[in-house]
């Protein structure tokens, strides 16, 4: 044998024993052997270094050290999923997706819903390639390092699979583990960890990745992503990924009906309690994978799946105190100040109350014993009071009356739950909070710039606003606390860089009231030019599409405010794009205004999404249900026969991709 094919043969063994243990859980050898064979591979590596390769199993106790994980763009959106909470919940999705299917034939995948964070796994030609957070779902941090030491990830796939895709997953930490790790903490006189979830993603972002190494994590896989088309189900894909060495957990199950979904359901309810690892709830899929095409997604979830949450823990405690938060938008948020308490692994000590209506619906007051509730969100909430403990003397919440930071009298819209601080330009934390919005990741992304930041140079009366950001100089930076040159000047340049972010981010990070992401590029698709969005009336505004009442009075408002126009103006002379750019306005026109589309089928010059953009680029509309209103069907391969049906009985034309294409050319 040469070294290489003994190298070879080493690393295929190793690779089998790791397979057999970590994700079959079943030794195939001892610790001992495993070691002696783990230096020989190692020995013989450091002779040939020719045959270095970071998928080798030696690689797995880490060593590298990253100081900044580098942001990478998912090559296929991560979303998140749509909740339900009930039979009602489930049957009315069903027969969501019926109608846009025009079929009653479904067959659905119910999973666990593991606790921990989503990873997305790239491989190409049997390797694994890089590993990137969830992040945004558009974004994410690469952590391919610190993946690689987590032994149940197949680094080198068994057999044949797919030739390019991505696995998705969760990664968790089982809780004996998440135990073992806490005793040790505690010997070693360390605070002991919160929870499995929450210690599972801290892990992803350690920057030693022999710190990883040294974590029980594991890797729970959910989701095969390729644009082959080998599997015709989403069930086969996960079976076939288990076959080639990713850990799909064996409680995946098919199911027929709404009805044996709930039987899956029921069971994991109560048995959830004996599994290794954390769940809050089930996962339920539709398996036809043309069908999941067919179906598509909404702006922030996939259609063809749902999540459904068990019943969240409760736990009474005692309300002290009720005070209030300020938001950057001057949004009033009662916060509940609690006594301490245990709930669901973590302590909880405030809860949100809302708004004023939600404490007067529930008669919320201080001195109360209230049943607080934790489901997925990271705040918990109060859900009733506990009459019988109330004391006698208590008397009712009065809400707040003036804006607890710069005692303005605080304005209540109607039709608005919320109280408001009206002190747009004097409040602290509206000033600060606008400014840390307008830097933030999704808005103007500005590098060198942080949060705390962002408070100190307003506490030292160097900002005010946003526009003051692009007239500081290093000089005026370097002295404050904490500063360096260094820093001081990669602050200039991430300021000064993003004067290039387009136009729809600058008008998200601008921060008028309810035009958060999606509001803020449909505004640029139609009006195009922060002039034209500002000179916009009413009317105007509300005939756009999915612009409503409350969003059109809050830019006429925004547009109408002197100080607000000063600032745009400044923002203009700096050079920030107020306006879409020369390229992406070449890729748009009208000739499809007016006119609603359908997409079926599988295609082959575009892909569906791009054909989906063609058509709202272009000035279309796209629908996910044949209707009166639909104007053309697109049709690729295999649409389904009861589409084709309904479009006949509607006499709707339908057209093929070419036909589609010669129409926007
Ligand atoms: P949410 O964050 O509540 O919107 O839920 C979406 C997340 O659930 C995904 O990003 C996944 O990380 C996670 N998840 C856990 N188990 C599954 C599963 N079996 N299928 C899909 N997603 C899952
Ligand atoms: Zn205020």
């Amino acid at each position: 044998m040469t070294n290489q094919q003994k190298i070879q043969s080493l690393r295929d063994e190793l690779n089998q024993h790791n397979y057999n243990y970590y994700v079959l859980d079943n030794a195939s050898i001892s610790d001992y052997d495993f070691d002696i064979k783990l230096k020989e591979l190692e020995k013989l590596e450091q002779e040939n270094p020719e045959f270095f390769d970071a998928n080798s199993p030696t690689q797995r106790v880490g060593g590298t050290v990253t100081k900044n994980f580098e942001t990478v763009t998912h090559k296929n959106r991560m979303y998140s999923l749509d909740n339900s909470y009930s039979k009602e919940d489930l049957l009315d999705w069903e027969k969501r997706i019926q109608k846009i299917l025009g079929t009653t034939a479904l067959e659905y995948t119910c999973e666990l819903k593991y606790d921990g964070a989503s990873i997305n796994l790239t491989y190409e030609n049997g390797q694994f390639i890089k590993a990137v957070t969830r992040g945004d779902g558009f974004q994410g941090d690469e952590v391919t390092a610190n993946i690689r030491t987590i032994k149940s990830i197949p680094l080198t796939l068994k057999q044949d699979f797919l030739i390019d895709f991505e696995m998705r997953g969760e990664i968790i930490l089982p809780l004996d583990g998440f135990t073992k790790m806490n005793q040790q903490r505690l010997e070693n006189g360390e605070e002991a960890y919160r929870n499995p979830r929450n210690t599972a993603s801290g892990s992803l972002k350690l920057q030693d990745s022999t710190e990883v190494a040294k974590r029980p994590l594991d890797c729970l896989l959910y989701q095969v992503v390729s644009s082959e088309r080998k599997y015709k189900t989403h069930f086969e894909s996960l079976e076939n990924a288990r076959k080639v060495s990713f850990k799909v957990p064996k409680t995946i199950t098919l199911a027929k009906s709404i009805d044996q979904v709930l039987e899956f359901i029921h069971y994991w309810d109560l048995k959830r309690h004996d599994l290794p690892y954390e769940t809050d709830g089930v996962v339920i899929k539709v398996n036809n994978l043309q069908q999941q095409e067919e179906l598509g997604y909404t702006s922030k979830a996939p259609r063809w799946a749902i999540a459904y949450k068990f019943k969240a823990e409760q736990v009474s405690t005692l309300l002290n105190k009720i005070t209030y938060q300020v938001g950057r938008t001057g949004a009033i948020t009662p916060v509940a100040n609690l006594a301490p308490v245990q709930l669901a692994g973590t302590t909880v000590k405030r809860a949100s109350l809302h708004n004023a209506d939600q404490i007067e619906k529930l008669d919320i007051r201080e001195g109360d014993t209230v049943f607080v509730e934790k489901g997925g969100e990271i705040i918990p909430k109060i859900i009733a009071v506990d009459f019988t403990k109330r004391p006698e003397n208590s008397t009712p919440t009065v809400y707040a009356t003036h804006c607890p930071e710069c005692n303005t009298e605080l304005i209540r819209t109607e039709g608005d739950a919320k109280h408001y601080c009206p002190n747009e330009f004097g409040c602290a934390p509206q000033i600060t909070g606008k400014i840390q919005h307008f830097i933030s990741r999704k808005a103007m992304d500005i590098d060198g710039l942080g949060g705390e930041t962002v408070d100190l140079l307003r506490k030292e009366g160097l900002i005010q606003n946003y526009a003051d950001l692009y007239d500081l100089e290093v000089e005026q930076v370097v002295p404050l606390e904490r500063m360096a040159e260094k820093s001081a000047q990669n602050m200039i340049t991430g300021i000064q860089k993003s004067k290039e972010i387009p136009f729809e981010k600058v008008l998200f990070a601008l921060g008028i009231r309810f035009v958060g992401e999606t509001v803020a590029k449909k505004l640029v698709k139609h009006f195009k030019s922060i002039d034209n969005l500002m000179t916009a009336d009413f009317e105007t505004l509300v005939a756009v599409d999915e612009i409503g009442d409350r969003i059109a009075q809050s830019i006429i408002d925004f547009s109408s405010d002197l100080g607000n126009i000063q600032l745009i103006n400044r923002l203009k002379s700096y050079g920030l794009q107020l306006e879409i750019s020369k390229e992406s306005l070449a890729n748009q026109t009208n000739k499809l205004e007016g006119q609603v589309f359908v997409v079926s089928g599988v295609f082959h010059q575009m892909s569906r999404n791009e054909l989906k953009k063609t058509i709202e680029d272009n000035g279309g509309k796209v629908s996910s249900s044949i209707s009166k209103k639909t104007n053309f069907i697109i049709a690729g391969d295999n649409m389904g026969p009861s589409k084709l049906q309904k479009a006949e009985a509607l006499a709707i034309a339908i057209i093929s991709e070419q036909d589609f294409i010669d129409k926007v050319r």
